[in-house]
C-alpha cells in the first residue's frame, strides 16, 4: 500500500479511537444516568436503547481493532441513525429534559473528528431537527421552547468549535504527512546518491588495483630483463669471439644456431618489458591493427596458448581509432586470455577486424564452454570471476576503457558452444567510411 495511503488509514484509525472511546463513554454514562434516577419515563426503553447503542460501540470497537472503520462511508447515515436514537433516549427518559440530549454533542463531536464540516454541521442540523420534532410532539409549552432554544445554541456552538478544531487538527496532520512523504523522498534519493558513489567508489578502487597489478607486473619483467640480459649478452659476446677465431664449420653453425636462439630470448624479454612499461594514457590515432599485434605478441607467451589455435582477420585499410594504444592492447589481451581460459586444449579463437558505419568493429570469437545463464548479468561486474585465481576485474576494466573512448564492449554466449566479445570504436576519419570488400590476412599466431 502506498505510504501516504496508509498514513491517511492510520490518522482514520487514530481519530476512530477517539471515537470508540466517545461512544463507551456515551453507553457508560448512560447506565449510571438511568440507574441513579428515578422518575424516567420508560426506564426498560431506554435500557434497551442502550444495550442497542453498546452493540453498535461493540461493532465499531471490532472494526477498530481490525484496522478498518465501520460504515466509513455513510456518515450521514450514521448521524441520522444516532439523531433517531438519541430522540428516543430522550423520549423515554425525562423527555425534553432529558440529559440524553446531550449525547448530541458527543455524536457532533465524533463527526467533526472524523468527516469534513459540511457532515458536521449537517448533523447538528439533523439534531435539532430531531430534537425540535420532539417537542413538536409532545407539545411546545414555554419550558419546552426554552429547552430546544438552549439545545439549538449549545448544539451549534459545540458544532463549530468542534469542527474549528478538527480543521486544525487534520491540517496538521495533512502537514505531517506532505514532511513525511519528503522526509521519504530525501531518504530515496539520499540511499540512491550512497549506492551511486559505492558504486563509483568500487570503480576507481577496481581501476587502482588492476593499474597496480600492472605496475607490479612491469617491475617484474624489467627485474627479469635485467637480470638475463647482463648473462644473455656475456654469452653472445663469447659467442661471437670464439666465431672470430674461425671454427670448423660444424662448430660454427651450432654457435649461429646459438646466437639465433639467444636473438629470440632478448627479443620475448623486450617485448615483455615493452608491454608492461607504465601505461602512457596519452590518447592518439592509433591503428586498429597495431594494437592487436602488441596484445597477441604478448598472449604467445601464456603457457596455454600453445595449445589453442588463434586465427585472425586483420584487413590492412582499417581507419584508425582514437584512443590510449597502451589501454586498447589491455582490453584485447584481457579478452583473449579469457578466450583461451574458456577454450580445453585445441580450442580455436578468431579474432576479427573490420569497419561498420563509421565504427571499427573487432570480434574475439571462442568455441569455448561459453557463459552459464546465471552469470551473464554479473559478467561486467567488478570481483566477478569463477577462476580461482581471477580477480574479476579484466571485463569491469575493460568496457570503461572502451566506453571512456566513445565505444561499447559486448559479448554473446551460447552454453557448451563459445563466447564472442565484440567491440565497436568510433573510426576516427572525416568522411564515413565505405565497406571495403578486403581479402582475409587469417594467420595462425600460435601453434
Ligand atoms: P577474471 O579473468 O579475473 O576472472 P574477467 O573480468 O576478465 O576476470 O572475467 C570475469 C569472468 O567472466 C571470468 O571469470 C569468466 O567466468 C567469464 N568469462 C570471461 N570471458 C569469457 C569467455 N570468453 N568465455 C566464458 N566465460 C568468460
Amino acid at each position: 500500500m502506498h505510504s501516504g495511503e496508509t498514513d491517511r488509514l492510520n490518522w482514520e484509525l487514530a481519530t476512530e479511537l477517539i471515537v470508540v472511546k466517545i461512544r463507551w463513554f456515551g453507553i457508560l454514562t448512560g447506565v449510571i444516568l438511568v440507574e441513579a434516577r428515578s422518575g424516567l419515563h420508560n426506564p426498560s426503553a431506554v435500557r434497551v436503547f442502550l444495550a442497542l447503542g453498546a452493540i453498535y460501540a461493540t461493532l465499531d470497537t471490532v472494526y477498530y481493532r481490525l484496522g478498518a472503520v465501520f460504515l466509513r462511508r455513510w456518515p450521514l447515515f450514521v448521524s441520522l441513525m444516532e439523531s433517531v436514537f438519541i430522540t428516543l433516549l430522550c423520549f423515554n427518559d425525562a423527555q425534553l429534559h432529558s440529559p440524553f440530549r446531550w449525547y448530541y454533542l458527543l455524536s457532533i463531536i465524533c463527526c467533526a473528528i472524523r468527516y469534513p464540516r459540511t457532515v458536521a454541521w449537517t448533523t447538528c442540523g439533523l439534531h435539532c431537527l430531531s430534537f425540535a420534532g420532539l417537542a413538536w410532539a409532545l407539545g411546545f409549552d414555554r419550558a419546552g421552547l426554552a429547552s430546544v432554544a438552549e439545545t439549538v445554541v449549545i448544539l451549534a456552538c459545540v458544532a463549530w468549535a468542534s469542527s474549528a478544531l478538527a480543521s486544525v487538527l487534520n491540517a496538521t496532520g495533512a502537514r505531517l504527512e506532505g514532511l513525511n512523504e519528503a522526509l521519504e523522498r530525501h531518504r530515496a534519493e539520499l540511499e540512491e546518491r550512497v549506492a551511486e558513489r559505492t558504486a563509483a567508489l568500487r570503480a576507481s578502487q577496481a581501476r587502482v588495483i588492476q593499474q597496480e597489478k600492472m605496475a607490479a607486473f612491469g617491475l617484474l619483467a624489467a627485474g627479469i630483463a635485467h637480470e638475463v640480459g647482463n648473462p644473455l649478452a656475456g654469452i653472445s659476446s663469447l659467442i661471437q669471439m670464439i666465431r672470430r677465431k674461425d671454427p670448423n664449420p660444424y662448430t660454427n653453425e651450432k654457435l649461429e644456431l646459438a646466437e639465433r636462439q639467444l636473438g629470440r630470448i632478448q627479443r620475448t624479454i623486450r617485448e615483455l618489458v615493452d608491454f608492461s612499461r607504465p601505461a602512457s594514457t596519452a590518447r592518439g590515432r592509433v591503428r586498429p591493427v597495431d594494437f592487436v599485434e602488441e596484445a597477441l605478441g604478448i598472449a604467445k607467451y601464456y603457457q596455454r596458448t600453445k595449445e589453442r589455435a588463434i586465427t585472425t582477420d586483420v584487413p590492412a585499410d582499417l581507419p584508425p581509432v582514437r584512443g590510449v594504444r597502451d589501454h586498447l592492447a589491455q582490453v584485447i589481451l584481457n579478452l583473449v586470455l579469457n578466450a583461451i581460459d574458456a577454450t580445453g586444449r585445441g580450442g580455436r579463437i578468431h579474432l576479427e577486424l573490420g569497419d561498420d558505419a563509421g565504427a571499427v568493429v573487432l570480434s574475439v570469437e571462442d568455441d569455448g564452454r561459453g557463459v552459464a545463464a546465471d552469470d551473464r548479468a554479473r559478467l561486467f561486474q567488478p570481483y566477478f570471476t569463477t577462476k580461482p585465481s581471477g580477480t574479476g576485474l579484466g571485463l569491469f576494466v575493460s568496457r570503461q576503457i572502451v566506453e571512456e573512448m566513445g565505444g561499447t564492449l559486448t559479448f554473446r554466449s551460447e552454453p557448451g558452444r563459445g563466447t564472442t566479445f565484440l567491440i565497436r570504436l568510433p573510426a576516427d576519419r572525416p568522411d564515413p567510411p565505405s565497406i571495403v570488400a578486403r581479402p582475409a590476412l587469417a594467420e595462425g599466431v600460435a601453434r
